[in-house]
């Protein structure tokens, strides 16, 4: 309708939803609006508890209003909220530092979000072999069933057929190899490859975290040839799988690390973090983000690095995967014909389904427990990271009682 219509027809401006207003890009439940929510929990505009075991797919890592990051968020609210990159901004060179302290990288990033800070990563590989006179090297290699955002270079690099079609060139410099395959590998890298790029454990395409042979394997591959690694932990960074960035469970480091999702807890701020040897090249004028990095941005991360960092927190996070993994474990052997295996690092679990996951979703939706999907018809378990044990307890038993009710 033109606008001017609009404005004459009134009956059409009663019926107008506002919903209508929105791209129809996305399906949320019709019959759901939160108000507000508190660490796990969730209420409703009708005043209903909901258990948060999704956490805006891995956002809220500290759940909902955590008292120390309302009141970063509010006192540096009443300071400065933007400045630009022009200028110094403290609170940025204070998070970056406190990453590079705590992580193999020397240099940060920051963006506004996961594919961003993707972006940044894909830009970090290419540019470094640019400038080390190796121009000719720009294609890098994904795999199948990965994500890594929706801009376009991102759907590129995912090479998902169902994220790329109508929206990308077919070849953007990316190849693609199925997921564990070195053997593909290595028959797909020529003098063009860069990098090699891959989730440390994959979210979207279902809960798959890498295995120690493979990860060192693809370092071995990178060192070897001349190739840089870039690590997606965007959903599996930030204390998620019981270490600060997941690789470190297996002991091997990348080059270029792109992170975001937790790393504000709530609050959009994306990171791609690089070793010196990558991060010396990206000089002035070869990179840059109007909002990245902003010090309400960085105060809110700084924040919740506070979080992260506490002693403890860690250990909490491995201590109620563990809690969270036995429970299903025991579902799956109890009732596989429901659900038949369990998967994930930390809190990052995926429980396969053998009825469809959707239908499993709804029913822990109406007995109040959220969680998610992802790919291979799982179920998704991303409670924030200081769940306490008995919301641990009440998630369980809300999937048992759904699993057993299934079963029979
Ligand atoms: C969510 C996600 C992204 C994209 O992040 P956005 O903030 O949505 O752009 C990229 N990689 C992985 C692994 C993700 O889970």
């Amino acid at each position: 309708m033109t606008q001017a219509a609009k404005q004459t027809d009134s009956n059409a401006r009663q019926e107008f939803n506002n919903r209508d207003a929105l791209w129809p890009n996305y399906s949320p439940p019709q019959d759901l609006i939160f108000t507000h929510g508190r660490g796990t929990e969730l209420y409703t505009d009708s005043g209903e508890t909901y258990l948060d075991f999704l956490s805006g797919i891995a956002v809220t890592a500290f759940g909902h209003a955590h008292p120390h990051l309302v009141k970063a968020l509010s006192e540096q609210s009443e300071k400065i909220w933007h400045l630009s990159n022009v200028f110094r901004i403290p609170e940025a060179e204070k998070l970056a530092q406190r990453l590079a302290e705590n992580t193999f990288a020397d240099r940060i990033f920051f963006a506004n979000s996961g594919t961003e800070a993707i972006e940044a990563s894909i830009k970090a590989v290419r540019g470094y072999q640019a400038a080390i006179g190796k121009p000719e090297r720009h294609r890098l290699i994904g795999f199948s069933d990965s994500f890594h955002g929706r801009t376009i270079a991102a759907v590129a690099a995912s090479g998902n057929p169902g994220y790329v079609q109508n929206f990308a060139p077919t070849d953007h410099g990316f190849d693609h190899v199925p997921w564990g395959d070195m053997d593909a590998l290595d028959g797909v890298i020529t003098d063009h490859t860069a990098g090699i790029i891959i989730e440390t454990v994959q979210g979207e395409g279902g809960i798959r975290p890498l295995t120690p042979a493979i990860l060192k394997h693809l370092r071995e591959v990178c060192d070897a040839n001349g190739l840089l690694l870039v690590l997606d932990e965007v959903q599996c960074g930030v204390g998620r799988t019981g270490k600060l960035f997941a690789h470190e469970n297996f002991g091997i480091d990348p080059d270029v690390l792109a992170s975001a999702k937790g790393l504000g807890g709530g609050f959009p701020i994306g990171a791609c973090l690089v070793s010196e040897k990558v991060g010396q090249h990206m000089v002035v004028g070869t990179h840059g983000s109007t909002f990245g990095g902003n010090p309400l941005a960085a105060t809110v991360g700084n924040a919740v690095l506070d979080l992260v960092l506490e002693p403890g927190l860690l250990e909490h996070v491995q201590k109620q995967g563990k809690t969270l993994r036995k429970g299903l474990e025991k579902m799956t052997a109890d009732y596989p014909s429901v659900v038949s295996k369990v998967t994930g690092m930390g809190l990052m679990i995926g429980v396969k389904c053998e009825v469809p996951n959707v239908e499993l979703m709804k029913e822990l939706r109406d007995n109040k427990l959220l969680v998610g999907r992802a790919g291979d018809n799982m179920i998704r378990l991303l409670p924030p990271l200081n769940v306490s044990d008995k919301h641990v307890e009440q998630a369980l038993a809300i999937i048992a009682e759904a699993v057993a009710g299934r079963a029979s």
